[in-house]
């Protein structure tokens, strides 16, 4: 094909990509419209999880019918004038492209009577083209109808999830914009049930009660900012909202939100401030419930990140950090006064340079016998292996009555006594180990003879799927599962060509697919530990792996294949782990021939020996 500039139809539809995503992104991006617009009141009417129509209407100033045709023009905004007014941006819209991009991938229609208009005006916008634009009369402020969205596109609608799914999207944005904005009433419907319904009278603790429940509202303590050093003028970073006594938790971050100038952002830099400062007052694996406003003077935030707006950048993050988690620990504290436990956990972390990957103990672990192991009576057994596998290595031999004596409780330490015996290899088999929780949602905390362990859950599934295909591979029983309805892919013409040449590997590895015509491939059957959730995606990742590849071994080529499924389908960093999930995959990879890293090569964990953790401790010397 030419170079060539792609057509504005084209051009329109990548960028749309950007801005909407779901049915919950248009909900989001035409709130945003309406509380710029100054709405008091903003109403929202879903069908089918926004699939079949979404319907927002608020009271805010309208727009003129002079202008309705160019609110629908790509780049078009009343918000912006320069290029300099983008540094203290105050409205929540400013790139005036969420109306042009939604129309590019829906039917639109817009009512609206502007504030200084006698007469209201309609414009019906379809896929992009204006359709139809009359004169209509109508209170002020605007209703905008969203229909057939993605109707066009295939791809997309398929990316959807079920009704229910994108019903709790929609519950979401609403529930958000409906907590930074106290003063504006919400009325939210879906499939004609009101779900959420806030009064506007300016209390973020009715609209709380509203959202979540009075029960859990109880739980709940407004947050306190402590005085601050300049307290003669008001500080810099503000910080309200409303936090979760200990008492209230949940199982994973999702109950934090975080609003940035009444914008709701993503940012797990500003949600980890808030559950540090809970550090020592939630069990392991417990996350808390906060609502977290920060006002920033608007010339210290960029919110021109990405096109949905929901991330944001500080001119002094740490700042914004600090900020957050003096306040929410200060409001912990007051309602509920705690010793302060010193953490220098993160320290031992940042200061352990390698990860001790075959790296040294000096210390062996006396575990006691009460102590229940991971994986039941086995992994005494391997722990007994690993003790007579490794010349040298001072395991002290479990002994009840040492326990008592040193009372210190399960685990003491000893150390080595002879300093020049061979320091203990770790190996590459895993010792049991003994789980201990989740880390930000990514690590898995772990214990065992030679200290702790932090397991990358996402790099350690990758492992494990890993070597379960590899195993199948070798002994030629992958296991194979047909695909419901075949899936064409289609793939440019030189990968075509590619994909002819490996499909007998493929077909052993699992992947029943035929040259379909043109350059479409059908895929019939895929390996049966890979989710069938985005075949073409995946094959599309395949090919271009094969491409990338040096060397025509077929071995090898199996690997790469292979490494790529297993990467798309382990589980991914911010996932909540059930203790259960946890405990298998720990075991899984204990069961692995080469634990320690993923199958590109990576550290499937960080071992933080015992010794380093006694030096932290001063209990060395
Ligand atoms: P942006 O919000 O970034 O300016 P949009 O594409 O969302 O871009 O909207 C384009 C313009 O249409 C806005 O700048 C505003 O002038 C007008 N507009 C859109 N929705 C509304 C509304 N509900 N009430 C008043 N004006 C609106
Ligand atoms: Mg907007």
């Amino acid at each position: 094909m030419p170079i060539h500039v792609l057509s504005d139809a084209v051009v329109s539809r990548i960028a749309a990509g950007e801005v909407v995503e779901r049915p919950a992104s248009v909900v989001k991006e035409m709130i945003e419209n309406a509380l710029d617009a100054a709405a008091s009141e903003i109403k929202i009417e879903c069908l089918e999880g926004g699939r079949r129509m979404i319907r927002i209407t608020d009271n805010g100033h309208g727009i003129r019918s002079s202008e309705i045709e160019l609110a629908f023009a790509h780049h078009a905004t009343s918000k912006l004038q320069s290029a300099d007014d983008l540094d203290t941006i105050k409205t929540l819209g400013f790139r005036g492209e969420a109306l042009a991009s939604i129309a590019s991938v829906s039917v639109v229609s817009c009512a609206s009577r502007h504030v200084d208009d006698p007469v209201g005006s309609l414009i019906r916008v379809d896929g992009g083209v204006t359709v139809e634009q009359d004169q209509i009369g109508r209170p002020q402020g605007t209703t905008m109808t969203v229909e057939h969205l993605f109707g066009r596109i295939p791809a997309r609608l398929k990316f959807l999830k079920s009704n229910q799914t994108e019903r709790g999207h929609l519950d979401g944005v609403v529930m958000r914009y409906a907590m930074a904005y106290p003063q504006v009433r919400f009325a939210l419907t879906q499939d004609g049930r009101s779900v959420i319904q806030t009064s506007g009278n300016g209390s973020l603790r009715d609209v709380l009660i509203e959202v979540t429940g009075s029960l859990d509202v109880q739980k709940m303590a407004a947050i306190e900012q402590p005085e601050s050093a300049e307290s003669n003028h008001s500080p810099r970073i503000r910080v309200n909202g409303f936090v979760g006594l200990p008492e209230l938790t949940h199982n994973s971050r999702s109950k934090v939100a975080i609003f940035v100038n009444g914008r709701p952002v993503q940012d797990v830099r500003l949600a980890t401030a808030v559950v540090q400062a809970y550090h020592t007052l939630l069990m392991v694996g417990r996350y808390p419930v906060a609502v977290v406003m920060v006002q920033v003077p608007s010339d210290e935030v960029d919110v021109n990140v990405h096109p949905a707006k929901s991330e944001v950048r500080f001119t002094d993050a740490n700042a914004v950090f600090g900020a957050i988690q003096r306040a929410v620990r200060n409001t912990l504290l007051t309602h509920s006064p705690v010793t302060e436990a010193p953490s220098s956990i993160f320290d031992v972390e940042n200061r352990i340079p390698t990860p001790a990957i075959g790296g040294s103990t000096a210390f062996a672990i006396q575990l006691a016998a009460d102590q229940t192991p991971l994986s039941g009576s086995h992994s005494w057994e391997r722990v007994g292996i690993q003790r007579n596998a490794v010349p040298g290595a001072q395991f002290a031999v479990p002994d009840r009555s040492d326990v008592s004596r040193s009372g210190l409780g399960p685990a003491t330490l000893t150390p080595a006594p002879q300093p020049g015996a061979p320091i203990p290899h770790p190996g590459t088999h895993l010792p049991a180990l003994r789980l201990l929780g989740q880390l930000a949602l990514t690590y898995i905390i772990a214990e065992g003879p030679e200290g702790l362990y932090l397991i990358d859950q996402h790099a350690a599934h990758e492992r494990v799927l890993f070597e379960r295909v590899m195993a199948q591979v070798d002994l030629g029983t992958v296991v194979s599962q047909p695909l419901l309805d075949p899936v064409p892919v289609e793939v440019p013409p030189d990968s075509a060509r590619v994909l002819d040449d490996q499909l007998p590997t493929l077909r052993d590895l699992g992947f029943d697919m035929d040259r379909f015509g043109g350059n479409t491939f059908l895929v019939r059957s895929v390996p049966s530990v890979m989710m069938q959730d985005d075949v073409a995606g995946s094959i599309r990742e395949i090919v271009a792996d094969i491409e990338s590849s040096e060397t025509p071994l077929r071995k090898d080529m199996e690997a790469r294949v292979l490494r790529r499924v297993c990467k798309r389908m382990a589980i991914k960093a911010g996932r909540v782990l059930a203790l259960a999930e946890m405990q298998a995959l720990v075991r899984d990879l204990e069961a692995c021939e080469s634990p320690r890293t993923c199958p590109h090569g990576r550290p499937t964990m960080i071992q933080i020996s015992s010794s380093a953790l006694e030096k932290q401790f001063g209990r060395m010397g």
